[in-house]
């Protein structure tokens, strides 16, 4: 059980928002070797706006009715953005599936990443040169591409001093995201997070965290997504935002409950002052 010192980090944490779930992460989370970030809803906010679309309003109402399934970010913005659309044409019958890390699918439509048609097209033809950080959606049917969606979203404002913090201490934060090589390239370089992984399917970060840890390092893995979940589950030290899915906040071993990661941070230091005390 946790010694007194330890319950009295744990509650200095959670007084300023980190929520531990047991002495054993508060311990942990000093001796924490590599941090594997998520992209969208951890480094960003995660809230889209939809800058730039192309698609027939028939096509589209299909879209929006699909998108309303998913708690997706991304499925959030194109919903919002159009709230007014009627969707009378929308045949309601077929059944709707979400595909973790690839987007969602009624029928012979499929919404979601570029990479996942087969008659892929470079999405930087459809954003501007200047603009690498936007998110490019197709929509398509029969894998033949119908329309697209670009979306912005934007860096936390703590994320980048959060990050350089962490670097300071010696831990090798990486960036792991379902999204594309642009939009990856373009938010570390942001952060200045050297080492990322783009198109990174669920499957693909638990890999990378046992990868580390068969290295023998000690991995925290910070994320929001259903898509994170897993990965969470298998670090040393899961760490879930608080704004993110309940199964990612269900996995995780720490939660950020105002999303802050300079508090995340903070927690840091209180794990190192604790480790001087008991060790
Ligand atoms: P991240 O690691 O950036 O949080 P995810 O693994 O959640 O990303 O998703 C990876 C990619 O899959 C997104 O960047 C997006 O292209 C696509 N995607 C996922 N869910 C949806 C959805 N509901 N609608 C459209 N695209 C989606
Ligand atoms: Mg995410």
């Amino acid at each position: 059980s946790a010694t007194p010192a330890t319950l009295s980090a744990i509650s200095n944490g959670a007084k300023n928002g980190i929520l531990f779930k047991g002495g054993a992460a508060m311990e942990a989370l000093s001796t924490m070797d590599t941090l594997f970030s998520d992209k969208t809803g951890t480094l960003t906010f995660g809230e889209f706006q939809v800058i730039d679309h192309e698609i027939n309003e028939a096509d589209l109402k299909e879209v929006v009715y699909m998108e309303q399934s998913s708690t997706h970010p991304i499925a959030e913005a194109i919903t919002m953005s159009f709230a007014d659309l009627p969707l009378d044409t929308v045949d309601t019958s077929e059944s709707i599936e979400e595909v973790a890390g690839v987007g969602i699918q009624k029928g012979d439509i499929l919404v979601g990443k570029p990479s996942s048609f087969d008659s892929y097209e470079d999405p930087n033809n459809y954003r501007a040169q200047t603009k690498q950080s936007h998110t490019v959606i197709f929509a398509g049917r029969n894998n033949q591409i119908i329309g697209y969606f670009v979306l912005a979203d934007q860096v936390r404002l703590e994320a980048k001093e959060a990050v350089a913090a962490f670097q300071e201490e010696g831990v090798d934060v990486q960036l792991i995201t379902g999204d594309n090589e642009q939009v990856a390239r373009a938010v570390a370089k942001e952060v200045n997070i050297v080492h990322y992984q783009a198109s990174c399917l669920p499957e693909d970060k638990i890999r990378l965290v046992q990868e580390e840890q068969e290295h023998d390092k000690v991995v925290g893995m910070i994320g929001d997504g259903i898509n994170d979940a897993p990965a969470l589950a298998n670090a040393d030290i899961g760490i879930a935002m608080g704004s993110g899915s309940s199964v990612a906040m269900e996995s995780a071993d720490v939660v950020v409950v105002q999303n802050d990661l300079a508090k995340l941070y903070y927690s840091f230091e209180l794990s190192e002052k604790l480790n001087k005390i008991i060790k």
